[in-house]
């Protein structure tokens, strides 16, 4: 039995799984390229099945799976850390922090669960080939689910991505794409890409199955902290796909009857790019004009998912913060010396968040606080290095050892 059926966000119009396969075909006749994506479809479960079926002691997640079992890839998933860390709420002020360490996912980054989902759709469709356009994680992502899947991955991405995450592409075996120009530019490109030589598509929120790969995040931080809903959330957002997934999965939790209270979403971005926050800020959605961040992973001038994402902020109650690169760099540096936990610089932007956060009034002093590590810090350690400075070689000698002593001392490190 198929546990879903797909509902446009637009007009409300359902339809069965395989009648559908990106967007709403009324309301998605309203997009162009450059402007968000109307018509996105949600997957709308049998929530009374679930609450039959659902054990709390011995959940079983396929239940909320929107494709079955038998065509998930062969590509090792496995819930990330999620733990608490007094060394990092003390450093932000802010009393209960946990951290969910998605940076721990097998390609370094949370696109794992949106590339493991949507490779499972292109197993049960019988497609061999899958298209997406990235800023790199998605993109790195996809090529090692394609590779473990033994699918063809055709990628296409901004020539100026991080080197780690090409490398990654490169050696997955994708077909790789550099594209002269922007993220945006990519995804128009994929788009048309798939519409001539078909394939499937798997750009972000365009397939709605990239956010119910993402709500797998949620589930996963409800069963870590012991059944429970968390007060707040942070989300370091791009296109706006987690914010929603991780909407989701806790509209999905409510609705199954396992929990009351949905947890506030709190959208973090880039100052200079910016959409979504200023969407939820202003009421009127506007392009981000020349994005540039050093956070490379959320550096988008048209979000695809920049309706829903609002949604969820504002049906959350939560809110929406900017954080500059600088504030990006130190946050990076603090997680990782206070935590042990080393974040790419768009997910420390969840981190820089907290400051906000704490400075506006906008926790309580109760509040349960996680933030969402979205992405490994060794997929651009040139980003990392802006902040902090090699200190000079010694040479392998008695003096050497003495310079260290001495250089210690200056800085008031005891021996
Ligand atoms: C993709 C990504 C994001 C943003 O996700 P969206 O769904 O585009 O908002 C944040 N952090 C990292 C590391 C990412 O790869
Ligand atoms: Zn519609």
């Amino acid at each position: 039995m198929v546990p879903f059926v797909y509902r446009c966000t637009v007009c409300g119009g359902r339809f069965e799984r395989d009648r559908v396969r990106y967007l709403c075909p009324e309301c998605g006749k309203a997009y162009h390229p450059g402007m968000p994506l109307s018509g996105v479809l949600t997957a709308e479960f049998d929530h009374e099945r679930i609450r039959r079926k659902f054990r709390r002691a011995k959940p079983d997640w396929n239940l909320f799976c929107a494709v079955e079992p038998e065509f998930h890839p062969p590509y090792a998933m496995a819930p990330t850390p999620f733990a608490r860390s007094a060394a990092l709420g003390e450093a932000f002020g802010v009393p209960d922090v946990w951290i969910k360490n998605d940076g721990l996912n097998p390609s370094g980054s949370l696109k794992d669960r949106a590339s493991f989902l949507v490779v499972a759709e292109a197993i049960r469709l019988g497609e061999r080939t899958i298209v997406t356009a990235s800023t790199g994680n998605a993109a790195s992502s996809l090529a090692a689910v394609c590779a473990a899947a033994g699918r063809r991955a055709v990628i296409f991405v901004p020539k100026s991505a991080p080197k780690a995450k090409l490398a990654q592409m490169l050696l997955h075996g994708a077909q790789v794409v550099p594209v002269d120009g922007t993220y945006d530019d990519a995804f128009r490109l994929s788009l048309d890409y798939t519409a001539r030589y078909g394939g499937l598509n798997r750009n972000t929120a365009y397939h709605p199955l990239t956010i119910e790969g993402k709500k797998t995040v949620g589930l996963e931080i409800w069963q870590q902290n012991g059944g429970r809903a968390p007060s707040v959330v942070v989300v370091p957002t791009g296109d706006g796909v987690i914010l929603a997934g991780v909407h989701k999965a806790f509209l999905d939790l409510r609705d199954a009857g396992l929990i009351e209270r949905l947890p506030r979403l709190v959208c973090a971005q880039a100052e200079r790019s910016s959409a979504i926050h200023d969407y939820i800020v202003t009421g009127h959605y506007r392009d981000a004009v020349s994005p540039s961040t050093v956070a490379d992973s959320i550096s988008v001038s048209v979000p695809s998912n920049a309706h829903l994402a609002r949604a969820a902020v504002l049906q959350s109650h939560g809110c929406s913060v900017t954080v500059s690169d600088e504030e990006i760099l130190a946050a990076q540096r603090t997680l990782a010396a206070a935590s042990g936990v080393f974040a790419e610089p768009a997910a420390a932007a969840a981190v820089a968040a907290l400051a906000r956060l704490r400075d506006g009034r906008l926790l309580a002093a109760d509040d349960q606080v996680v933030v969402l590590v979205t992405g490994h810090g060794l997929k651009d350690v040139d980003a990392a290095l802006r902040g902090v400075e090699m200190p000079a070689a010694i040479p392998p000698t008695a003096r050497g050892l003495d310079s260290v002593a001495e250089r210690l001392a200056e800085k008031g490190v005891p021996a």
